[in-house]
């Protein structure tokens, strides 16, 4: 196994807010311990396209406090085609990077896993996506501050849904998990989440009007997860105008704001934990694994287990929230 000189960083897929303060840790971390970093623009398209540039610890001064990502993020066609890995490779080879760190979600590391694979490149993860949907760590760079961001939104909704005696179904990403509208339900005290884990299980309108809507309350928040599987929250706003014609019914869609803003405290020590772990784990000989944090321990969790599994909702938190809305 040769020595690893030069890493690459790289952001790609969705961006999530400690994007940055991971980018700065892997860049600091790296240098502490001699080795030269270049920053990769556009997620894998610039690796694909040469767009490569030495970093040093002043590339990274002054944004640990700031969403999105300095490195640009993109969804890269070539990169899932073998000539665009080979010329992603070449170009690696010729900036002289051994070694890559890949910050991203599902499909990136997917991604790194299949390079690493064809051309022996040890590359690490960093899970970065505010849906929270990698297996092997309890929380992703990204997911509390979208968290925080939804509950905020949910709050001031709350004022206004309760001076007009509504119904809102409020609309929220997560990409097929339902990490945000769960746990976002629990923290907003609302009454419900429309989560794609239990789409096929049940009817969870049903469920929510069964289990007493109204029954004491003047207006009613229900958090739906933005899913094929659930439908999203304009299908549950039409049936409820269709099947309950009596309630006054709004939807709100946040949308894109819940990928912004400067990240928590939260996001920023997890995202710092994780780059320091990143180049700890490339310097101790570890080669395509995730690292991320499992009980407050760092963990290296491989690539194809990180890809392959599923993360679980906790069933104890349905509970919570359903017991908790009475
Ligand atoms: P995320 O990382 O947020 O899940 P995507 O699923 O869009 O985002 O993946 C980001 C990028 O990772 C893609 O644009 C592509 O370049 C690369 N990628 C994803 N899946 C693969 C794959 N099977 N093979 C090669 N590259 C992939």
């Amino acid at each position: 196994m040769s020595e690893v000189k030069c890493i690459g960083i790289l952001t790609s897929g969705g961006d999530a807010p400690g994007m940055n303060a991971a980018i700065r840790a892997v860049t600091r971390s790296a240098i502490y311990h001699g080795l030269q970093v270049k920053g990769i623009y556009r997620g894998y398209k610039g690796l694909v396209t040469g767009e490569i540039k030495e970093f040093k610890s002043q590339n990274v001064s002054n944004i640990i406090q700031q969403g999105g990502t300095i490195l640009k993020t993109a969804r890269c066609k070539e990169f899932r085609t073998p000539e665009g890995r080979k010329l992603a490779y070449e170009n690696m080879k010729k900036e002289g990077i051994d070694a890559l760190i890949v910050i991203g979600g599902d499909g990136s590391l997917t991604g790194a896993l299949q390079f690493a694979k064809e051309f022996d490149v040890p590359c690490i993860g960093l899970p970065g996506t505010i849906d929270n949907d990698l297996y092997g760590t309890d929380s992703t760079i990204g997911y509390d501050t979208a968290l925080n961001t939804i509950l905020d939104c949910v709050d001031k909704i709350r004022d206004t849904a309760t001076s007009h005696e509504r119904l809102f179904f409020v609309e929220v990403m997560g990409r097929d998990a339902g990490f945000l509208a769960l746990n976002s339900a629990i923290a907003g005290g609302c009454e419900a989440a429309i989560i794609p884990e239990f789409a096929t299980e049940v009817d969870q309108l049903e469920e929510f009007i069964k289990n007493g809507f109204r029954k004491s309350k003047n207006s009613s928040i229900v958090i739906v997860a933005e899913s094929e599987l659930t439908g999203g929250a304009m299908h549950y706003a039409e049936r409820v105008k269709n099947e309950y014609p009596q309630y006054d019914v709004r939807v709100t869609i946040l949308g894109h704001l819940q990928r912004g803003g400067s990240p928590t405290a939260h996001d920023r020590i997890l995202a710092s934990r994780l780059g320091a772990a990143a180049i700890d784990a490339l310097l101790e000989g570890q080669r395509n694994v995730m690292v991320g944090i499992k009980n407050d321990q760092v963990v290296y969790v491989p690539f194809s287990r990180a890809i392959k599994y599923e993360k679980n909702i906790d069933r104890q938190l349905v509970d919570v929230l359903r017991n908790l809305s009475i």
